[in-house]
C-alpha cells in the first residue's frame, strides 16, 4: 500500500467515524440460523437472528448469470428483517445480494431461496452453487445464507435444519447433541462449505487426523473402497508433502453423477460430479479430480494466494503436485502419465494458439473460467518447471516438495497470504539462485513458454507436431536425468 493510499485510507476511517461511532458493540449472544425445507425441497425458508454489525447485509460468491440479475440473490424472496422489539426495519437493496442496513444491532431476518439453481448455467458448474438429485440436495452456505457484509463478528455461530422425513444433514461442521444443529467456527466455515440434505448414503473414517466424510449419490455406492483407497492414499501423501495436516480437521467430500465431471473445493468439503460409473478404467478421471480437490485443502485453502495473479500456482502446483503424487502411489502406471504429461502442454497450447490468449499466465487468472486453459495448462507448466529447476539449480538437493513445505510452514495460517515476491523468495533461499527470471519468464511474459528442456531435464522426451503431443522415456537419458524423474514419479513407470 503507498503512502498516499494509506493516508486515503486513514481519511475514510476517519470520515467513517462519526456513523460508526454509534454503532454498539456485539451483544455477546450467538448468530443463530434456523433452515426449514419442504417436502419437494422446493424452498428453504430460512429464520436468522444475527448480530448486525456493519450497515451491510450480505449474500457472498454471487454470481450473475443470464436469468438472474443479481445471481443466487435473485432466488430469495420475502425477505424481512425486525429489530429486538420486534419492529420492522428498513433494507436498501443495493444489488448483487447486498442490503444496506443500520447497523449495530440485533437483528431478526426472515426469508426464502427458491431452490431452482439448477435451472441456470453458473460459471464454475452447479456443483459449486446447488443442485437436486433423487436422493436430496446438495447446497452450499453461501446460497442459503446472508451474513454482514463487512465486520466479521466474533459470535459463535449456530445452524439448525428442519428437514423432510428421512432426510439428514451433512456437513462439514460440528453436531451439537442429537438432532440436526450444528455448531460452525467461523462467516468462512458457515458461507464456503458444501452441505448435503438428504437420505444419500454417508461413510464417515479417519486418514492421518483428518476425519473425512463422503456422501455417495446412488449410483456410486458400490464404488466407496475405491475413492476410500484413493483417499486414504492421496492424504498421506500430501500430508507428508506439506510436512503436516491442513488447517481443517474434519471434511465432506460429496459426490454425484453428472456429465461435467468437474469439481469445487470449499474452506472443509468439496463437491464433485462423475460422469457414470466410477470404476477402475475411469479412476484415471475421477481419481484426478478427486486428488486435486483433495491437495487445495492444502494449496489453495490453507495456503491462500493474495490476489488473482498467483491463481495459476494455486491451479498449477495442485494440478502437476496431483499427477506426481498419483504416480508414486500407483494410481497411475506409465502410460497413463505419458497421457497426463501430454495433456498439460496441450492446454497450453490450446489457450494460447486455438483460443488465442495472448495475456500472460498471472494475468489469465482475472478471468479465470473463459481463460482456464491458460490458468490450469500454463500453471501446471510453470509448475513442473519450477520443480526441475529447484533441483537443477540445487544439484538435486531441493525440488517442490520442499518448496511447498517452506510454503506450508510460513503460509498455513489464518489470514495469511503469499505473493509473486514470496514464491521468488523461497526459491532464493532454498537454491542461493535468483529466480526472478525464471517466473517472469514462465508466468510473466505474454510469449510462448518452452517446456522442451524442463521434459528433457528428467529424460522425457517430448515430440509434437501443432497439438499431436508424445511424450516417452528418453533411452539416452543420464543417470542423473533417470534419477530426477524417478525422484518426482517413482520407480517403476517404465
Ligand atoms: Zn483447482
Amino acid at each position: 500500500m503507498s503512502v498516499l493510499s494509506r493516508f486515503l485510507t486513514c481519511l475514510a476511517l476517519f470520515l467513517l467515524l462519526p456513523i460508526s461511532a454509534f454503532a454498539a458493540d456485539w451483544d455477546g449472544q450467538p448468530n443463530r440460523y434456523r433452515v426449514r425445507i419442504d417436502a419437494q425441497a422446493t424452498r428453504a425458508e430460512v429464520e436468522a437472528d444475527l448480530w448486525q454489525q456493519s450497515d451491510m447485509l450480505s449474500m457472498y460468491g454471487v454470481m450473475v448469470v443470464p436469468g438472474l440479475a443479481n445471481g443466487q440473490a435473485s432466488l430469495v424472496e420475502g425477505m424481512r428483517v425486525s429489530d429486538a422489539s420486534g419492529t420492522s426495519l428498513a433494507l436498501k437493496d443495493q444489488g448483487g445480494g447486498d442490503f444496506g442496513i443500520r447497523g449495530g444491532q440485533r437483528i431478526h431476518l426472515s426469508y426464502s431461496v427458491r431452490l431452482e439453481h439448477d435451472h441456470y448455467s453458473w460459471p464454475a458448474g452447479m456443483e459449486e452453487v446447488a443442485y437436486h438429485t433423487d436422493e436430496g440436495l446438495m447446497t452450499t452456505g453461501a446460497t442459503l445464507f446472508f451474513a454482514d457484509g463487512d465486520a466479521p463478528v466474533q459470535a459463535p455461530i449456530e445452524v439448525e435444519f428442519e428437514l423432510p422425513r428421512g432426510w439428514h444433514a451433512n456437513t462439514p461442521w460440528t453436531r451439537i447433541g442429537t438432532g440436526e444443529r450444528y455448531r460452525v467456527a467461523s462467516r468462512r466455515e458457515l458461507l464456503s462449505n458444501a452441505l448435503f440434505l438428504g437420505t444419500a448414503m454417508s461413510e464417515t473414517f479417519d486418514a492421518g487426523g483428518v476425519e473425512l466424510t463422503l456422501v455417495l449419490g446412488k449410483r456410486y455406492r458400490k464404488s466407496a473402497p475405491l475413492f476410500v483407497d484413493l483417499l486414504r492414499s492421496q492424504l498421506a501423501s500430501y500430508a507428508e508433502l506439506f510436512g503436516g495436516p491442513p488447517l481443517s480437521k474434519r471434511y465432506l467430500i460429496v459426490i454425484n453423477e453428472n456429465a461435467s465431471g468437474d469439481g469445487g473445493a470449499f474452506a472443509s468439503s468439496f463437491s464433485q460430479f462423475i460422469q457414470g460409473d466410477a470404476d477402475e478404467r475411469n479412476r484415471v478421471i475421477w481419481g484426478y479430480v478427486m486428488a486435486h480437490e483433495l491437495l487445495h485443502f492444502w494449496n489453495g485453502l490453507s495456503i491462500v494466494p493474495t490476489d488473482y495473479r498467483e491463481e495459476w500456482f494455486k491451479e498449477g502446483a495442485t494440478d502437476y503436485l496431483t499427477i506426481a503424487t498419483l504416480a508414486r502411489n500407483g494410481w497411475l502406471g506409465g502410460e497413463l502419465l505419458s497421457k497426463r504429461l501430454e495433456n498439460v502442454p496441450r492446454r497450453y497450447l490450446i489457450a494460447r494458439y486455438a483460443q488465442g490468449l495472448g495475456m500472460s499466465v498471472r494475468e489469465s487468472s482475472k478471468d479465470k473460467q473463459p481463460n482456464r486453459q491458460l490458468v490450469y495448462g500454463g500453471g501446471s507448466l510453470a509448475a513442473l518447471a519450477l520443480d526441475v529447476a529447484l533441483r537443477e539449480r540445487s544439484g538435486d538437493k531441493v525440488g517442490l516438495p520442499d518448496f511447498m513445505k517452506v510454503l506450508y510452514t510460513e503460509f498455513a495460517r489464518p489470514g495469511k497470504t503469499y505473493s509473486l515476491h514470496d514464491l521468488e523468495r523461497i526459491a532464493r533461499d532454498l537454491t542461493g539462485s535468483d529466480f526472478s527470471g525464471f517466473f517472469a519468464e514462465a508466468v510473466g511474459s505474454e510469449s510462448y513458454f518452452d517446456i522442451r528442456p524442463s521434459y528433457a531435464a528428467l529424460g522425457l522426451r517430448m515430440d509434437s507436431f501443432v497439438e499431436e503431443m508424445f511424450i516417452s522415456r528418453e533411452p539416452q537419458a543420464t543417470p542423473a536425468q533417470r534419477a530426477r524423474f524417478e525422484a518426482i514419479f517413482g520407480r517403476n513407470l517404465e
